[in-house]
């Protein structure tokens, strides 16, 4: 999970990293508030979580309150690289002397940690590793040694950060890697971390990406998750503990084992379609989760057939037969799209039958996934040429 760039500095403040002072906003009206209570210039920042952001138009300055309006006005409902921005962070502005580029993470080829930095901090680091690999020093941290001043050092000195830098950065790497330890991150990054020109030292920009099977251990931090603008059809699979993905096509897919489906959205794409989700309903595929996945899948209004796809093994096929009926009862009208139902495995043979019988005009069988998928395409076509009519 990645925080935005407001959580991030929260939780750099709350370990004693130096970050501008500063407060996010929803709205215009809020936007300006904040700036009246910082006083003086700020700047207003779009929270998406996507970098560029500056070069896109998403960051501005604003000499005073009602400037600081007029900009978030500008900045929210903009749309930076697919990402929509919603809210926006207001804080004091940086008088900037000197940009550079921190960040601890995981080295899985070291199996330890490494701790980054460089000179040329506020462009992209990607872009800096590909100019001029050597402008980045990286510093191998044995995670029972810990960050320690020698690795400090080699880094600061390193990468050459100014002699009025040293000090800030050095103690800034010191709370960073709390962060990094304390929260079970997978990373922190400050780019830039700024010298200004009064000589302070500060994260002007924050990066965090959360340990996700760390978050029990963090409740605090789970709870930011429950902020994020999800997707209304992710919010509601991710309220029925479903391990479900929205992509952009328009064949929903539903399946059993994370392999299955992936080979089901193969399928599909070799016929023709395009997938509007990976749905994995798991081992169990109980009628009570494929009630609940159709109705996530069938909710999204790009959906024109839904291909149910599902392998027998603990999965009994004439239960999850029974699944797919009583989720037709239940969802009645909702189901306005075809169903394509591919079963094999165990008890396949009395589900087709139990699926064949019913009343329902909205459920085709198939006997191979190909034949599924090719079916699934074809009646999504049929769909779209009745909707253009
Ligand atoms: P990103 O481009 O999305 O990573 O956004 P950043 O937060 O890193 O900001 C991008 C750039 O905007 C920085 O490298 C700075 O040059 C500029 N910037 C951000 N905040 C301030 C500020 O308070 N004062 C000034 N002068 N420039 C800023
Ligand atoms: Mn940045």
């Amino acid at each position: 999970m990645d925080l935005f760039e407001h959580q991030a500095k929260e939780l750099f403040a709350r370990h004693g990293v130096a970050v501008p002072r500063g407060r996010v906003a929803w709205s215009p009206e809020e936007a300006e508030a904040v700036a009246a209570e910082l006083g003086g210039t700020v700047v207003v920042k779009a929270q998406v979580q996507v970098g560029g952001r500056g070069k896109a138009g998403g960051i501005k300055l604003a000499r005073d309150p009602a400037a600081a309006r007029v900009n978030a006005e500008q900045i929210i409902g903009m749309d930076i690289k697919g990402h929509v921005v919603r809210r926006v962070l207001v804080e004091e502005a940086s008088d900037i002397a000197a940009e550079y580029y921190v960040s601890i993470l995981h080295d899985r080829a070291g199996k330890g940690f490494l701790a980054m930095a460089s000179a040329e901090g506020g462009v992209e680091i990607e872009e800096v590793a590909a100019r001029d690999p050597g402008a980045i020093v990286r510093v191998p941290v044995n995670p029972l040694i810990g960050l320690r001043p020698y690795h400090i050092n080699q880094l600061v000195f390193g990468a050459g950060f100014a002699p009025e830098a040293r000090k800030g950065a050095a103690e800034i790497l010191t709370h960073l890697y709390d962060v990094f330890t304390a929260a079970d991150c997978m990373l922190v990054e400050v780019n830039p971390l700024v010298l200004t020109a009064g000589g302070q030292v500060k994260a002007l920009d924050g990066k965090v990406s959360l340990d996700d099977s760390a978050l029990f251990r963090h409740p605090d931090l789970a709870e930011l998750r429950d902020s994020f603008a999800a997707d209304p059809q992710e919010q509601a699979a991710k309220e029925k503990s479903l391990n479900y993905i929205k992509l952009d096509g328009w064949v929903g897919i539903v399946g059993n084992g994370a392999g299955l489906v992936m080979s089901t959205l193969d399928v599909v794409a070799q016929a023709g379609g395009k997938a509007a989700n990976f749905l994995d309903l798991g081992g169990g595929a109980s009628a009570d989760s494929m009630a609940a996945g159709l109705e996530v899948i069938l909710s999204d209004p790009k959906v024109r057939s839904v291909l149910v796809n599902i392998f027998g093994g603990i999965t009994r096929g004439d239960l999850v037969a029974q699944g797919i009926l009583d989720a037709l009862e239940r969802l009645g009208d909702q189901v306005r799209v075809p169903l394509v139902v591919r079963l094999d495995g165990t008890n396949a043979e009395e589900g087709r039958e139990l699926l064949a019988k019913s009343s329902s005009d909205k459920v085709v069988t198939a006997a191979t996934m190909l034949e599924a998928a090719a079916k699934a395409v074809e009646l999504a076509g049929r769909a779209a040429e009745g909707a253009n009519n």
